[in-house]
């Protein structure tokens, strides 16, 4: 068996530890004689499984008691339509465009009410997280929405905007559970498991419990009605029972490891290597201003796409996998979420060194 470096945005690297353990209980989980991926949902031993994962995650981020936690279908691009449907009382949202998940969001929420571009970092090509300190947010806004960490662009919200009193919602698709936060700043937190916790095909609602409401825009299916997940614990249908278990795995290998403070110490030690290197290199230059820095994304270019492309193949040949750009901005991206290991990181940096006096 030869595992690669992967440095993919997602799905991406998962503990090892959590895939081997998954490995031996699939063919008898815990003595039940099947796997977790064909028992019901409704047996006592999936109860276990979802319940632990609940009661896990909300150890992980501390989550106070009057915040659901939901685990639900249709991937993060799911709720740029669910949080508008649930959450336009008055038609309208403030949206802070970093990226094109946030676009896409903004975008989604027009068909429900008005949307309103409160601050953009389009200008300089998302490279950076716009001052959201005095935003021209109005009294009749139902919420104010952000993308914390932007996948595609690498950057990330160091501080949350001033949202004059109104309801935060942030997908934190791509930093999950990277380092602690404080839950009761948001409204709602969302993400899709496939980059820091999970296998793709879940996202994990956690919303205050008064923006479970019943009165939300007409025509909003029952399925993406926060009170119909809420009121049956994820349970209204047959929910990713296999992702749930993942994703409790991996919950269960943050805890051991020490929690979100011990995930962001380690985070930070592994992005300064890369951006070190950067920040050093006559070849490589990072794309995005650097107090903006995202601690899972960094993308970088050395300015000539034949190189970048050259780089690109050498890299995965050597074993280090999933480097290139996302296909709309080109150039390279690392994505170095919790599970990638600190030699990864190194490692990569040892090449990218080696690559540059080969093509200096
Ligand atoms: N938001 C962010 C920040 C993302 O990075 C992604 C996926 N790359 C999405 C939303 C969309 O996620 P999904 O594919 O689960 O709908």
């Amino acid at each position: 068996m030869s595992r690669v470096f992967n440095f993919s945005a997602g799905p991406a690297v998962l503990p090892e530890e959590v895939l081997k353990e998954a490995a031996e209980e699939m063919l008898d989980y815990r003595g039940c004689g099947m796997s977790v991926m064909e028992m019901s949902h409704r047996s006592k031993v999936f109860d276990q499984i979802i319940k632990e994962a609940e009661a896990d995650i909300r150890t992980l981020m501390n989550i106070p008691d009057n915040y659901k936690v939901l685990f639900l279908q249709g991937g993060a691009s799911q709720q740029f339509a669910a949080v508008p449907m649930n959450l336009m009382k008055n038609k309208k949202a403030g949206y802070i465009i970093t990226g094109q998940w946030a676009k896409k969001a903004f975008q989604e929420a027009k068909m429900y009410g008005e949307a309103v571009e409160l601050a953009s970092s389009a200008d300089e090509t998302f490279s950076y997280i716009p001052d959201c300190s005095d935003l021209p947010i109005t009294d009749d806004m139902d919420y104010v929405y952000i993308c914390e960490n932007n996948t595609i662009y690498g950057t990330k919200f160091k501080t949350l905007p001033n949202t004059k009193g109104k309801d935060l919602v942030a997908d934190v698709s791509s930093c999950f559970l990277s380092e602690p936060v404080d839950v009761t700043k948001y409204g709602i937190i969302y993400g899709g498991v496939q980059k820091n916790v999970g296998p793709a095909g879940m996202v994990i609602v956690i919303i205050r419990e008064d923006l479970i409401r019943d009165d939300v825009l007409p025509g909003t299916p029952t399925m993406l009605k926060y009170k119909t997940q809420a009121d049956n614990d994820s349970l209204y249908n047959t929910p990713p029972c296999y992702d749930i278990y993942i994703c409790g795995k991996v919950f269960k290998w943050l805890l051991k490891n020490g929690g979100l403070s011990a995930m962001k110490e380690l985070n930070e030690k592994k992005a300064k290597i890369l951006y070190d290197y950067l920040d050093s290199s006559k070849l490589f230059k990072g794309t995005v201003r650097k107090e903006d820095r995202s601690l899972m994304n960094v993308p970088f270019v050395t300015g000539n796409e034949e190189l970048d492309a050259k780089f690109v193949k050498e890299a995965t040949e050597a074993g280090f996998v999933n480097l290139k750009g996302h296909r709309t901005v080109g150039g390279m991206r690392a994505s170095i979420y919790n599970a990638m290991p600190i030699e990864g990181v190194e490692k990569l940096v040892e090449f990218m060194k080696k690559f540059e006096e080969e093509n200096a």
